[in-house]
């Protein structure tokens, strides 16, 4: 075989496409030529560096583009129309940054984070600029993380190295089956896997909840994610019926009253069932109500005994209640979504200082939403029911 044909062949092989020289008259040996191809394809890695510019009061992408990168006015302003096309730069916003990257001193990308998950990126060629938007890349890295209700879930979950959105991520997903304003107990265990974002290696915040396991009070709960078929998460426990329930465990939101944290100081008191058929929780005036379920506001006014009162129908015969509110955000016939806030703690009516009495029946009686299960979410499809198998198989065994 030609030699040249023999090493056009190899390189081809390699992936890298290149002219081959013709031999001169020196023989030299199959061997010492690859020496000499390896050595002519040492990649040159050229220094780059990075400018971050952060967007100030009154500035204008025009005149960034000019001050800033040094861009001649008409081209600043050819690029800007270009860049209109495919992002309204009136979105731009003060406070973020516009990254201005060097290579060997030489402009090679100007960048702008959209959203958290979606980058402006220009890229400057010989005569103009290539002007695009692009899904941020990030690596995904696995965490498996534990630990014990110490003082407070917040804090044993901070002391582990969860980040707030992460904890409230677990709060959220458990939130169907453990009441975390109010029913949290030392010795709690809690576990999960996660995923890390990283961005050119730097962290760039959570990813999903994997898979969780919570207990409380000795009441053991799983959570595994599968993705639906339209991508969106939906959590099952290893049987496949939805972690999603009816009914929420608690009126108040871990999430909204973790603002600030202020549980960590004080948490609520319950009162107990068996006295009033309903359950008390003793929180400051302006907390937070939210509706624990989907439903149509049947009442939402004053009652000489409840105060500022508010009667929600779930449908399925359940019908939850609140009282003492200092606020009503909805009014009757009002349709509200599980989660949303409807009112805040006070202490209205025949109460003697600021709680919430909060109510659930089921069929018209009272029953203790404690201890009351509430009708669990679309179970998992057939078709969906591998998958899960899948998540469980792996992840179990780690939590
Ligand atoms: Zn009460």
């Amino acid at each position: 075989m030609y030699r040249g044909m023999f090493f056009s062949a190899l390189l081809i092989t390699a992936g890298i496409f290149f002219v081959v020289l013709p031999s001169g008259p020196h023989e030299i040996s199959a061997h010492e030529e690859e020496v000499k191809v390896q050595e002519e394809f040492q990649v040159y890695i050229p220094s780059v560096s990075k400018t971050l510019y952060e967007i100030q009061e009154g500035d204008t992408l025009l005149g960034i583009l000019q001050t800033e990168v040094g861009i001649e006015y008409e081209d600043a302003f050819t690029l800007v129309e270009q860049i209109n096309e495919v992002f309204d730069i009136t979105k731009i916003r003060m406070g973020n940054s516009i990254t201005i990257q060097y290579e060997d001193d030489v402009l090679s990308k100007i960048s702008y984070d959209i959203n958290t998950s979606e980058e402006l990126v220009l890229t400057p060629s010989a005569q103009d600029f290539l002007v695009e938007r692009k899904d941020i890349e990030f690596e995904v890295r696995q965490a498996t993380v534990s630990g014990s209700v110490e003082s407070s879930f917040y804090q044993s979950a901070l002391d582990v190295g969860l980040t707030d959105r992460m904890i409230m991520e677990l709060a959220t997903v458990f939130a169907w089956d453990v009441d975390f304003a109010s029913s949290i107990q030392k010795g709690d265990y809690f576990s999960l896997v996660y995923e890390n974002k990283y961005r050119e290696g730097e962290f760039a915040g959570t990813g999903d909840l994997i898979a969780g396991r919570f207990v409380n009070n000795g009441e053991e709960f799983f959570t595994f994610l599968v993705k639906d078929t339209d991508g969106k998460n939906q959590y099952y426990n290893e049987d496949g019926d939805a972690t999603e329930r009816l009914l929420l465990k608690t009126p108040l939101s871990y999430k909204r009253i973790s603002s600030g944290f202020s549980l960590n100081r004080k948490h609520p008191i319950l009162g107990t069932f068996k006295t009033h058929r309903a359950i008390d929780f003793a929180a400051d005036t302006g907390t937070p109500v939210e509706t624990v379920g989907n439903g149509t506001v049947t009442f939402a006014g004053w009652s000489d005994t409840y105060g500022n009162y508010i009667k929600i129908d779930h449908g399925s015969g359940f019908t939850t209640a609140y009282a003492h509110l200092s606020k009503m955000y909805v009014s009757k016939g009002a349709r509200v979504k599980q989660g949303d806030l409807i009112g805040a703690v006070g202490t209205t009516g025949r109460s003697t200082g600021p709680h919430l009495h909060y109510e659930m029946y089921k069929n018209g009686t009272p029953v203790n939403p404690l201890t009351t299960e509430t009708p669990s979410g679309k179970p998992i499809s057939e078709e969906s029911k591998p998958n899960l198998q899948e998540v469980v198989d792996l992840y179990k065994s780690q939590l």
